[in-house]
C-alpha cells in the first residue's frame, strides 16, 4: 500500500487523502481504519465534522465496530484552521457538506506537513458531483474510492438512489430513503 510511507530524505511531509463513495460504500469503516492505526501510532489527531442538523448540538462521534471517535462540529471550512494547533493528522468526515473553502484549507494543512484524510460522498442521489468533493479529489495526492453493492442485481454500486420525490440535495437523518445501485440498475430506474 503506498500510504502512510515516509519520504526518502526522511523529512515528514503534509498531503491528502480522498476516501470517497457511494451511501453504503463502507466510506466511514475504511477512515475509522486508518484512524485506529494512527491511534496506534500515538499521533495527534483532529476530527472534524460539518454541522448538518442545527438543532442538535449534543457531541459527535463516529463509530464503527466498537472504535469511537469523538468529532468537532463545525458550521464552516475555515472554523477547522480555528481548532488546529499542529495536530498531524486532520480527518473531515461528511467532506461533501462542507463549503468550497474546505479545499483551501485542506492544502493549507497539508502545505504545513498535515496528513489531511477526507472521507464524503463523491455523488448526490442524482449522480451530480457533491459539493466540493470533485475539486478535493482533483487536488489529493491519494484517492479511494470504494463500493456497495447494488441491491437490484448484486455488482459493485456506485449510485446512491433515493426511493423517495423529495428534491433537496440534502436529507438529514434519513439514510432508509437511499440504496446503492450499479450503474446500469440505477439508469434502468432513471429511463
Ligand atoms: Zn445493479
Amino acid at each position: 500500500m503506498f500510504l502512510e510511507q515516509f519520504p526518502e530524505d526522511g523529512k515528514y511531509r503534509g498531503w491528502i487523502e480522498v476516501i470517497c463513495g457511494s451511501m453504503f460504500s463502507g466510506k466511514t469503516e475504511e477512515l475509522i481504519r486508518r484512524l485506529r492505526r494512527i491511534k496506534f501510532a500515538g499521533q495527534d489527531l483532529l476530527l472534524f465534522k460539518p454541522r448538518i442538523d442545527k438543532r442538535y448540538s449534543e457531541e459527535s462521534v463516529v463509530s464503527h465496530n466498537g472504535a469511537t471517535f469523538e468529532a468537532i462540529q463545525v458550521d464552516s471550512a475555515k472554523e477547522i484552521l480555528d481548532h488546529w494547533k499542529n495536530e498531524r493528522i486532520v480527518a473531515i468526515d461528511e467532506a461533501q457538506f462542507f463549503d468550497q473553502d474546505i479545499v483551501e484549507v485542506a492544502s493549507h494543512l497539508a502545505a504545513h506537513g498535515v496528513r489531511v484524510i477526507c472521507a464524503g460522498l463523491d455523488m448526490d442521489f442524482q449522480a451530480k458531483p457533491f459539493g466540493p468533493m470533485p475539486f478535493l479529489m482533483a487536488s489529493a495526492e491519494y484517492v479511494t474510492k470504494v463500493h456497495a453493492i447494488c441491491m437490484s442485481c448484486g455488482n459493485l454500486a456506485q449510485f446512491s438512489h433515493r426511493k423517495t420525490k423529495q428534491t433537496e440535495q440534502v436529507l438529514v437523518g434519513a439514510v432508509e430513503e437511499y440504496e446503492p445501485l450499479c450503474r446500469s440498475c440505477y439508469n434502468k430506474i432513471k429511463h
